[in-house]
C-alpha cells in the first residue's frame, strides 16, 4: 500500500516500525492486501470450532465454568427504555460479549427510546458533523489547528452517545504516534495522530479521523468494562487489545447504525486489517460463523477464490463465462438462503 492510515494502536514489530514513514505507526497499515494471503489467513476458520454466546451456549449457561471470579448474568445489563445499561458496580465487570450485545442495543433502539443525555450527545454531534467549518478542518493534511477542547468534546459525546458515559476521557491532544486513549498519573488522555491518514480508502480524512476515535474507544470500553479472566472466553471475546469478537460486533454496530445516527455518510473502523493482524499476530482465532456475523465470510469463499484464478489480462466481466457465473449465482442465492 503507498498511502496508508491513521496510526491505530496495536502491536508493531521493530521491523514493521522500520518500514514506516514516521507519522503512521499502525500495525493495520501492514495488514495483507492480497486475496490469496488474506484467504491463507483467515482458512483455519472453516475448521475453527466457534465459541461464541449462540454457537457454544451451554458454555455461557454454565457460569462456573466461563469464568472462575464472577458469575456473570446477562440480566446485570438491563437497559430499560429511555435508560442507559444499569451498571452495578457490585456486577462490574461484565461478560463482553453480553456488554457488546447491550451495548448495540443501547445505540440502536428507536430514536424516541433513547437516553436523555444520549440525545442530547447524538444532536451535538450531528450539529458538529453537519457544520461545515469543522469538518473542513477535520479534513485538513495536518490538524493541529482544531481546538482540543473542542476534540476532547468530541471524544466525550461519543462516549456519551455510544459507550453511555463508561469510557474515562479527561484529556485530548493532537500528537504523533499511536492515536490512543491511556492513562498516566490517573489523568485519561486521548491523542490522536494530527497527520495520519490513508489516500486510497473512499472517506474523507475526517472520516478516517472519526472512524479511528471510534476505533480506540470501543477498544478500551471492553478493556475497561469487559471481564478479563473468563477462563476460556476472554481470548477470544476480548483479547489481550480489546479488539476480540465483542469488539467486532460493536464495532460492525457503529459502522452500520452509528452513521444513520451521527448524520455522517460513512464510518470506517477498520475492522478488516485490524482482524487480519490480529490474527496474523495470534490473538484472533476467528470461526465461519465470526467471519458471517463479521460480513468477513465472502474472503474464504468460492466467489473469492474464482476471481483469484482469473489471469490479470482479462478484466473479471469479460471472462466470467456463462458456467461461472451460474455458479456464482447459485452461490450467492445459498447464502441468501442462509
Ligand atoms: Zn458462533
Ligand atoms: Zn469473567
Amino acid at each position: 500500500m503507498k498511502a496508508l492510515i491513521s496510526a491505530l494502536s496495536g502491536t508493531p514489530s521493530d521491523k514493521d516500525l522500520d518500514k514506516a514513514p514516521d507519522i503512521l505507526r499502525g500495525r493495520p497499515t501492514f495488514a495483507p492486501q492480497s486475496k490469496s494471503e488474506i484467504r491463507d489467513l483467515l482458512k483455519p476458520a472453516l475448521s475453527t470450532p466457534c465459541t461464541c454466546d449462540h454457537c457454544a451456549s451451554m458454555d455461557y449457561i454454565d457460569h462456573w465454568s466461563l469464568c472462575d471470579s464472577k458469575k456473570h448474568l446477562f440480566e446485570d445489563l438491563q437497559i430499560p427504555p429511555r435508560r442507559r445499561p444499569l451498571f452495578r458496580d457490585d456486577r462490574r465487570p461484565f461478560n463482553a460479549l453480553y456488554l457488546a450485545r447491550a451495548t448495540v442495543k443501547y445505540f440502536a433502539r428507536r430514536v424516541d427510546r433513547l437516553e436523555a443525555s444520549q440525545q442530547t450527545a447524538i444532536e451535538y454531534l450531528q450539529t458538529m458533523f453537519g457544520d461545515e467549518a469543522f469538518i473542513e478542518a477535520l479534513d485538513m493534511d495536518d490538524c493541529r489547528n482544531v481546538d482540543q477542547g473542542l476534540m476532547l468534546e468530541i471524544v466525550k459525546n461519543l462516549a456519551r452517545a455510544f459507550f453511555f458515559d463508561e469510557v474515562k476521557i479527561d484529556q485530548f491532544r493532537w500528537k504523533e504516534g499511536y492515536s490512543r486513549l491511556v492513562e498516566k498519573k490517573g489523568v485519561w488522555m486521548f491523542t490522536l495522530h494530527p497527520t495520519a491518514f490513508d489516500t486510497e480508502v473512499p472517506s474523507s480524512k475526517a472520516t478516517q479521523r472519526i472512524g479511528t476515535i471510534l476505533h480506540e474507544l470501543t477498544r478500551m470500553f471492553l478493556l475497561m468494562n469487559a471481564c478479563q479472566t473468563c477462563t476460556w472466553a476472554s481470548k477470544d471475546n476480548v483479547n489481550t487489545l480489546g479488539r476480540g469478537r465483542a469488539w467486532h460486533i460493536i464495532a460492525k454496530a457503529i459502522e452500520e447504525i452509528g452513521s444513520g445516527l451521527l448524520h455522517l455518510e460513512h464510518i470506517d473502523l477498520r475492522r478488516q486489517a485490524s482482524l487480519l493482524v490480529d490474527v496474523q499476530d495470534g490473538l484472533d482465532h476467528p470461526s465461519l460463523h465470526d467471519l458471517r456475523i463479521y460480513a468477513f465470510e465472502y474472503l474464504v469463499t468460492v466467489k473469492h477464490e474464482v476471481e483469484d484464478r482469473l489471469p490479470a489480462k482479462y478484466e473479471p466481466e469479460d471472462l466470467l463465462g456463462a458456467d461461472l457465473e451460474d455458479m456464482l449465482t447459485l452461490k450467492t442465492a445459498r447464502d441468501d438462503d442462509d
